[in-house]
């Protein structure tokens, strides 16, 4: 999409702390943070919102919630369940979609923030 700055991140056309890429899917960190740990799953692909997504792109969608616990967990966002059950860390997932959910940019992305209790 031409005027799509998430899809100029993809095309590298403008700059973005990457953090994890492959043929589907690029995260990268958010220019305006909400806690110490936020950044962003994108599909390449676009899409301009969640609404946006069909049937056919049920795994793309689920291998942007897969990749979320990694990328947290690199990021020092560990859900941790320990041996005597209790729980540690973790991170929230969001994803706006629309003017009513706060959507600004529309290619879809999903939110990971984490590192604070949120
Ligand atoms: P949303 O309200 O869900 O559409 O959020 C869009 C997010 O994209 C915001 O948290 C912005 O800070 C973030 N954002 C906008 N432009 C950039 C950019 N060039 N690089 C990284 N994050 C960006």
């Amino acid at each position: 999409m031409d005027n799509c700055i998430f899809c100029k991140i993809v095309a590298k056309q403008i700059p973005a702390t990457v953090l994890y890429e492959d043929d589907e899917l690029l995260a990268f960190n958010d220019i305006n943070p909400a806690a110490p740990v936020h950044f962003l799953i994108i599909p390449k692909k676009h899409l301009s919102s969640l609404a946006d997504a069909k049937a056919e792109d049920a795994v793309l969608l689920g291998k942007m919630l897969e990749l979320a616990p990694k990328l947290a967990a690199q990021q020092g966002c560990a859900y941790v369940e320990h041996a005597d059950g209790s729980k540690s860390g973790g991170f929230k997932t969001v994803v706006n979609t629309g003017p009513n959910g706060g959507q600004v940019v529309y290619h879809l992305h999903m939110h990971v923030i984490g590192g604070a209790e949120l």
